[in-house]
Order: structure tokens, then sequence, then C-alpha cells
């Protein structure tokens, strides 16, 4: 039956979904699914049309894109352009990636650049 051959092609929450939208009998036995059938099946895999309505709110959200600008930060040190000493890092800058990771390496990263940063910039006052 067409319903139980789609679990290698399909997550399974997308099976019914897409079942629905084959036009194909869900009980349609697979030898009988015609080639325009199967070409339908095709076309609709390659370019499944999703269409978003919206986000899901503030208690969801996942990244925030800070207010500084990278372009106002040293990216070797993290010291700002307009501000000498004061130093960023993380989701305080204007940059934000997918989920996965690279918002927590990105938090990381400036805030190792950072606290070089901090370092080099307190030995050179004490040397002056
Ligand atoms: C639910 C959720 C899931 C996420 N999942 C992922 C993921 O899978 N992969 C990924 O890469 N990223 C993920 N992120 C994003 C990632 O966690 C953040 O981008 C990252 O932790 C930001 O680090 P940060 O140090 O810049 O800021 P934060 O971790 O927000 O640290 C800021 C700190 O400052 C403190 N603070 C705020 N105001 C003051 C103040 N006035 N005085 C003193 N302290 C203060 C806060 O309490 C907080 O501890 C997720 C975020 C959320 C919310």
């Amino acid at each position: 039956m067409f319903r139980n051959a789609l679990d290698d092609l399909y997550p399974k929450k997308l099976i019914p979904v897409m079942i629905s939208l084959s036009g194909i009998d869900e009980n349609k036995k697979v030898n009988e699914i015609s080639r325009t059938e199967r070409s339908h099946l095709v076309e609709l895999t390659k370019k499944f049309p999703v269409t978003l309505t919206g986000i899901r709110g503030y208690n969801e959200a996942i990244i925030t894109q800070g207010g500084i600008s990278v372009k106002e930060v040293n990216p070797a040190t993290m010291e700002s352009k307009l501000v000498k000493g004061v130093f960023f890092a993380g989701e305080v800058l204007d940059v934000d990636a997918v989920t996965g990771g690279f918002n927590l390496q990105i938090a990381w990263s400036t805030a190792y650049a950072a606290a070089h940063g901090i370092t080099k910039s307190q030995e050179e006052e004490k040397k002056s």
C-alpha cells in the first residue's frame, strides 16, 4: 500500500502530509500508481512548497542580534573603535547565526579575543 511505502523517503510526521499533497489514495497498491502520479510525487519531493506564517515569539527565541556593530569593534582585540578600554563579546554584537553551535562559538571566540585584548591593553597601560 502507498501509505506503507514512504518510510524510507520522509520523516514520519511528513508522510501523511505528502500523501495528502500527492493526491494519491493512501490505500492504493504501489504497483498500481501511475507514471503521472509518480512524477507528481517526485516533483513534490524535490520542490516542496513551504509557507512561513510567522515566528514563534520571544519565549522561544534563541539568538538576539545585539546592538553593537562589528564595524565599530577591532576584531583582533574586540575593543571598541569608538571608546578606548571598552570590549565586547557574544550576543551584544550585531551578529547571529543559525542554531547548531555557531552562536556559542561566536560567544566563546569573541570572549577569548576580548580576554586577550584586555590583558594586552592592561600590559600596554602598565608600560606607559
Ligand atoms: C533556549 C536557547 C537555546 C539556544 N541554543 C543554542 C544552540 O543550540 N546553539 C548555539 O550556538 N546557540 C544557542 N543559543 C544561543 C547561545 O546560547 C547564545 O548566543 C550565547 O549563550 C550568548 O552568550 P553571551 O555570553 O553573549 O550571552 P549570555 O549567555 O546571555 O550571557 C550574558 C550574561 O550577562 C548577565 N547579565 C545581563 N545583564 C547584566 C547586568 N546588568 N549585570 C551583570 N550581568 C548581567 C546575564 O545574566 C547572563 O548571564 C541558544 C539560546 C537560547 C536562549
